[in-house]
């Protein structure tokens, strides 16, 4: 610590003002011992003529006066240094001093601290009671001395806890933020390892074990890491590794040197009481070059990758700052979903279903759509599945349905009464008890036949869970209800699932129908679907249609049904009214 920066406790000044009034003298000092200097650590402030300032030096020597004092550990009495051979080359003489009292300070533990003096450029005679006023005054700087002591301890022992980690004894991430912040021109790579098994390593040995086998976590990475490298704990299952060098060159290759030393590492298991246990990591890397980043910012980018790299399962992965963008946009969206339930962010878009053999309209999709007023347009790809992962996807799937059957009844399509409302459920959806009693329902409420809605689903919503699929399903089907497999060709497509599954419509993937005409391969997968829905008697839908080409390709093929932008982008429920249910055609 910059000691001119001390603190020394505000009775001390008051102190010193209080005895060079009384005294009638031009200074009062506290001086501080170093190791081969006094220091003016208190001066008193309340005259001008005080040639003295804190932070002022005087080189240990004979010639001092307060030297003399703490050499004898006893008070020093000069009336007139003038008069005394002894004193006639003390360096107060040249600023004009030479009466002098001074008295020595004490540490609680007895040892020497410094002085308390006073001066004057005149004789002077101090009587014992005025000395015995200087003691009693000593006494006082000394109890606030053991106070002021026992406060500073205290504080370096709470930036110790504070800066290091009572388990493992390792220095805490802040003592890197703080000990980086200072640094200049720094090359800087941060390696965050986590144990990604640490909840279930902890269930299974309990808290104590746990917490033993994280010592032996951090102990096993002490030995494999070389000179130079700086590890910081995070937690109980994560620390990192600080490599920071000079030169940029070699900053990136000698960081991936490291990472693969951890790698081999934990590719064997630990050892606790005899019993091997595999502790898997997952190790995220950052870089910063010439200070370009924070350490708190390179920490957050190794931080992220290290979720990055076990989210995909990879050990070792490099921070990347596109990823990260997304998880960032993915987060903003989960944030928003509140939101947009209350302020109604939520519309359906449609999209017509045609014959191929008539080029009439049979139906149409429903799509959802998210206008957000903070985000913008949000799509269903990417919004979908962070509702199903956050939790909305049930609440935005009831939104759908009941949206879904109220505008096919606005439309009053009776005089079509096969068309059919196609409705995408998500698999969070099947897995409701009560989905198909919801459907059932809603039915009811909008006075809509069954026949007129079908449902769609994936094959992984399929697998999700299977026999609660398969129970919505049969019910699904027995009330008249049709059911169509969606994205067909890119899951598992799986036989089977046709086999046992009530379904009615297989819907191809858009990814094989956009490269029907350029693909052989889109092509034999197409005729495969079709030949495999004629023997099954599934009726067949190619959505992605963009084009007349592709269109007549799939009429010779037979296909039985298309969607696509050639006919129309997925339009405003206003809009799907006017162009396809109230035409006179
Ligand atoms: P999906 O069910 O396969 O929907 C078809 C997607 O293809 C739609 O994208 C549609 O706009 C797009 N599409 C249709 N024709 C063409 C075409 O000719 N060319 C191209 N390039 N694209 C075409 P959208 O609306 O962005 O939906 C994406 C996915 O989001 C849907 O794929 C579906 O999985 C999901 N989704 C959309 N709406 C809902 C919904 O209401 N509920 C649920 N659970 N999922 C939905
Ligand atoms: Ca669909
Ligand atoms: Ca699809």
């Amino acid at each position: 610590m910059n000691q001119q920066q001390e603190t020394w406790p505000s009775l001390w000044q008051e102190i010193a003002n209080l005895i060079a009034e009384l005294a009638d003298v031009p200074v009062a000092l506290i001086m501080r011992k170093k190791d081969n200097s006094m220091e003016v650590i208190v001066r008193s402030n309340n005259t001008e003529d005080n040639p003295y300032h804190l932070g002022d030096e005087e080189a240990l020597c004979h010639d001092l006066y307060c030297h003399h004092v703490i050499q004898t550990d006893s008070p020093l009495l000069i009336q007139n240094a003038l008069k005394l051979d002894k004193w006639k080359n003390t360096p107060d003489i040249k600023l004009g001093m030479i009466s002098y009292y001074g008295l020595p300070i004490h540490l609680p533990d007895g040892e020497s601290f410094g002085t308390f003096c006073i001066l004057d450029r005149k004789e002077r005679h101090f009587d014992e009671k005025f000395q015995r006023l200087m003691q009693l005054l000593v006494n006082s700087i000394e109890s606030s001395l053991a106070i002021h002591s026992e406060n500073n301890k205290l504080s370096k022992e709470l930036q110790q806890h504070e800066h290091y980690n009572a388990l493992t004894n390792l220095p805490t991430q802040s003592l890197g933020q703080l000990k980086y912040s200072h640094k200049d021109a720094l090359n800087l790579s941060i390696l965050f390892i986590r144990n990604i098994q640490a909840f279930d390593i902890r269930d299974n040995l309990g808290l104590v074990d746990a917490q033993r086998l994280a010592q032996e976590f951090y102990s096993q990475v002490k030995l494999c890491v070389p000179n130079g490298v700086e590890i910081y704990y995070i937690s109980n299952s994560e620390l990192i590794l600080v490599h920071s060098t000079s030169s940029p060159d070699t900053l990136a290759g000698e960081t991936e040197t490291l990472a693969c030393l951890l790698r081999e590492l934990f590719s064997s298991p630990l050892e606790l009481d005899g019993k091997k246990i595999t502790v898997p990591v997952s190790i995220g890397c950052a870089f910063s070059y010439n200070n370009e980043h924070r350490f708190e910012e390179v920490l957050d980018m190794a931080t992220v990758a290290c979720t990055q790299g076990s989210q995909s399962g990879k050990t070792f992965h490099i921070f990347n700052p596109e990823q990260q963008k997304l998880r960032q946009h993915h987060y903003e969206v989960t944030q928003q979903f509140p939101n947009a339930f209350v302020n109604s962010e939520f519309y359906l878009n449609f999209q017509p279903i045609i014959s191929a053999e008539t080029n009439k309209i049979v139906g149409c999709e429903a799509l959802v759509r998210w206008n957000n007023a903070q985000l913008g347009m949000v799509y269903p790809d990417e919004f979908i599945p962070l509702a199903e992962k956050c939790g909305a996807m049930a609440q935005l799937g009831d939104w759908i349905l009941d949206q879904a059957l109220s505008d096919l009844k606005r439309w009053a399509i009776d005089h079509n009464p096969d068309f059919y409302i196609s409705i995408n459920i998500s698999s969070t959806q099947f897995n409701q008890d009560d989905f198909t009693d919801k459907v059932k329902a809603k039915l009811q409420q909008y006075q809509i036949s069954p026949n007129n809605i079908l449902l769609e689903m994936t094959e992984t919503a399929l697998l999700h869970n299977q026999k609660q699929v398969m129970k919505h399903c049969q019910e699904l089907s027995q009330l008249g209800i049709k059911i169509a497999l969606d994205d067909f060709g890119t899951g598992f497509s799986s036989l089977s699932h046709l086999h046992d599954f009530p379904i009615d419509i297989v819907k191809i993937d858009k990814s094989f129908i956009f490269s029907l005409n350029t693909s052989k391969k889109s092509e034999q997968l197409v005729k495969g679907i079709l030949s495999l829905g004629k023997m099954l008697d599934l009726k067949v839908v190619a959505e992605g249609v963009e084009s007349l080409d592709v269109c007549q390709n799939l009429k010779s093929l037979r296909c039985d049904f298309m969607q696509g932008y050639y006919w129309d982008r997925p339009l405003s429920s206003e809009d799907f009214e006017s162009t396809y249910i109230n035409r006179n055609d």
